[in-house]
């Protein structure tokens, strides 16, 4: 016979030899797909040590590896978001704000306060893109404001680290009047002569960067961070062009004359001083800061 019914065993996965591994163990780079220690990803601030993809950060990682060990005062806490206009899509924004706020610990999409970066002393200001998308309402654009107010009030230095999707358009032209509102408050600042840095990390989009995200004396941004008004699919839509190559990153955004620097996260605390120490040497008043920062 020349056919015969060949007889297959089935090989079983041997189950009690499997190794488990415990889940946040390792860390997948969303870029290079490769697979590193959670931990010394962590320690690398969250850049794949592969690629040198810079992974988003939370606004507590961010003041963590920008200002100097527990020196983050915070005020302004107590500003809340209001639903003005009963807003409602496929829920109501009141129900979403309490979504979010359970799922940041926090009120809005930014925080504010002072801190030490080095030793300087500064007014502060750092998105979380968690909340909302980092959108900007009534309540980022007061406590900006509020932040750049204190910061004339005081003679601080002003550094604000972004990360938004734009307006908030769950409260409408009032989200839209913030552009302003902030903007008007930049340019006091700078009338002032106050220094302002700011620091765009992936994505700062639409509204924040029409606004106060690109009105820093110093503009910084992370490598290949999404950076400008409308978003590129829109743009290719409308204009009907095919965009070119890196069109909206950061390098792109930087050859035509919109970012002053694009710096690797690990040289951004210490770029922020250096420039704190030319612009604004009067606000030094610790010598410890660096010196704690270096040890820990
Ligand atoms: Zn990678």
């Amino acid at each position: 016979m020349w056919f015969r019914k060949r007889k297959y065993t089935v090989l079983k996965p041997p189950v009690e030899r499997r190794v488990e591994i415990p889940d946040g163990l390792w860390h997948k780079c969303g870029e290079c797909l490769a697979i590193t220690l959670a931990k010394d990803f962590e320690a690398n601030q969250k850049v794949c040590p592969k690629c040198g993809h810079h992974e988003q950060m939370n606004s507590s990682e961010r003041i963590i590896s920008t200002f100097d060990p527990d020196s983050f005062e915070e005020d302004n806490e107590h500003v809340k978001p209001a639903d003005p206009l009963k807003f409602f899509d496929s829920k109501k924004y009141s129900d979403r704000l309490v979504i979010y706020q359970k799922k940041t610990g926090m009120n809005d999409a930014i925080v504010t306060g002072t801190a030490l970066c080095g030793g300087y002393r500064v007014a502060a200001g750092v998105m979380e893109f968690e909340f909302v998308g980092g959108s900007m309402g009534s309540v980022v654009g007061e406590k900006m404001t509020r932040l750049m107010e204190r910061a004339i009030k005081e003679r601080l230095p002003v550094i604000v680290i972004c990360a938004s999707g734009g307006a908030r358009m769950q409260e409408g032209i009032l989200s839209l009047m913030q552009m302003a509102k902030t903007a008007m408050a930049c340019a006091r600042l700078h009338k002032e002569r106050i220094p302002y840095f700011t620091v765009l990390t992936h994505p700062t989009t639409a509204g924040v960067m029409a606004s106060f995200a690109s009105l820093g004396d110093m503009v910084i941004a992370e490598p290949n961070a999404l950076i400008g008004f409308a978003g590129p699919r829109v743009i290719q839509q409308t204009i009907n062009q095919v965009l070119p190559k890196g069109f909206q990153k950061s390098e792109f955004v930087k050859e035509h004359g919109f970012i002053d620097i694009v710096l690797e996260r690990k040289d951004l605390r210490p770029t922020l001083i250096n420039l704190l120490s030319f612009f604004a040497p009067w606000a030094k008043v610790s010598e410890s800061g660096e010196k704690k920062a270096e040890s820990a």
